[in-house]
Formats: structure tokens, sequence, C-alpha cells
């Protein structure tokens, strides 16, 4: 679980200090980290500082995949390399699935060019500037109940490949503010009302651009009435008698386990 990056530092410029550099090539969605530049003909996006080395994105054009042996999806990743790198590879994927969709104006069709102050790309035409995109989400576990006798929701979405059980989740709707989502979220799934929304943490989560805010909730009236077109069954668990949850990568897994080993109340 990514709590922090004491290490990576997202930015627009290297620094003056950078002694070296790592390149993460991105094929398609997939992602293989190197010490190696790519092709100088290649689009090349400066990501940020990982200590004293510039760690560079790099989008390699379709059809032209160097045989790299092996390049992983950002899910796969998770474990095989370091957090830093983990976020970082996170980061080039989404800045260079950005770069490849932002290539001329949303507004009027002219060709953009990348801006030299932000993050961004600017049309010469009409000066329309498009940032990357980052989609709010919250995920929620909603607790009802007492000490020993506390139990937690915990549902299996309509489309998750695997018996697994977890937390409610969402995207935050233009207009209102992230407890409102996570109230409305739990009502629409599931038809129950909750209240004492608590914020606990949050996750990049770059599939594809996302980033996932973490809530605690109270249950308060309603019985369970799921949607089935996001729930395909949600039930009550207690500590002692949980299904299968999600693995490690997660935030909905740190949610459940701080619950179940009683980090905080
Ligand atoms: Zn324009």
């Amino acid at each position: 679980m990514n709590t922090s990056n004491p290490f990576f530092r997202p930015s627009l410029h290297p620094t003056e200090d950078a002694s070296q550099h790592r390149y993460i090539h991105v094929v398609g969605s997939k992602v293989f980290i190197d010490d190696r530049p790519a092709d100088t003909e290649w689009n090349c996006l400066f990501l940020g500082m990982h200590g004293d080395t510039a760690c560079w994105g790099i989008d390699v054009p379709k059809g032209e995949d160097p045989a790299y042996g092996a390049d992983y999806d950002l899910r796969s990743l998770y474990g095989m390399v370091s957090e830093a790198e983990w976020a970082m590879a996170g980061r080039a994927v989404q800045l260079v699935e950005w770069s490849r969709t932002h290539r001329f104006c949303g507004r009027c069709g002219t060709q953009t060019r990348m801006a030299d102050n932000d993050r961004a790309f600017v049309c010469p035409s009409c000066a329309l500037m498009s940032f990357p995109r980052l989609a709010p989400a919250i995920i929620t576990l909603v607790t009802r109940g007492e000490g020993d006798d506390e139990q937690a929701l915990l549902a299996r979405g309509a489309q998750f490949p695997v018996p697994m059980f977890s937390c409610l989740a969402g995207f935050v709707e233009a207009g209102e503010n992230l407890e409102q989502a996570v109230v409305r979220e739990v009502e629409e799934e599931v038809g129950l009302a909750v209240e004492s929304v608590q914020y606990v943490g949050s996750q990049p989560w770059p599939f594809p651009h996302s980033i996932m805010l973490g809530f605690r909730a109270r249950w308060v009236s309603g019985d369970i009435v799921c949607d089935p077109a996001e729930i395909a069954e949600a039930h009550w668990y207690s500590r002692d008698d949980l299904p299968m949850i999600p693995p490690g990568i997660s935030i909905a897994r740190r949610l459940i386990d701080d619950w179940v080993f009683r980090r905080y109340q």
C-alpha cells in the first residue's frame, strides 16, 4: 500500500543536481523500466525526481516495440519494484496516455503544443489549455454495531472476475463534496443511509487516471438492497468471519485491515 512517496516527487523539470536518469518505457499500457533512453525520435515526458535520479516516461510508438523481453501492466508490476518506482510507472502511463489523446485542441482542432511552465497542452490558435485528467473516486467501509459485535459491509461487484468482496466505491460527481459522494454512493449501491463519514487516506489509482479517497462511515438505517448493475451481492461481516478480500495493492485492503485490527475507532 502506497501511503507516501518520500522518494518520488512529481515535477515539471529535472533539478540541477540530477545525476542519473531512469526511463519508463510505455508500450501500449504496459511498462518497461530501464536506465537506457529510447529512440531519440520518440516522445519523452519528464515525470519527476527520485532522489537525485531524473525519471522520464517514454511513449513507445505502436508497432515499434523493441524486444524488451519483459514488460508489465501496472497491476502485475506492483510488488516487483519499489513503491516509489511503482508510483513513477503509474504517472508515466497516465501522462503518456494523456499526451497520446491531446494532440489536437478539443475546441478548435488545431495541433497542440506542450506548455512551457505548466503540465499542460496549449492550443496555439485559441489558447485552450488541457491538463492531465485525474478523476477522484471515493471508497468506503461502512460499519454498524459496537465492540466485538461490530460488523462491516462488504460487497461483490457485478464486474469482479473473482468472488471477492470489497468496500463500496464510485466516482465523485461534479457539484458534490467528498462526504456527499460517500453518502450518495452507499445509498445508490446498497440502499443504506450512513453518517459520521471520516476520511482515512488516499492512494493514486492509475487505472486509468483516478485517485482513490478512502473513508469510514457508520450505518444509520435501511436494509441491504443491491443495485444489480453495480453490486452482485453485499452482506454484513464480523471480524472473524470475512470472505475473500482484495490483495494488499489496494486501499480497500487497508480500510478492511485497519478495521479488523482496530487500528483506529
Ligand atoms: Zn484551440
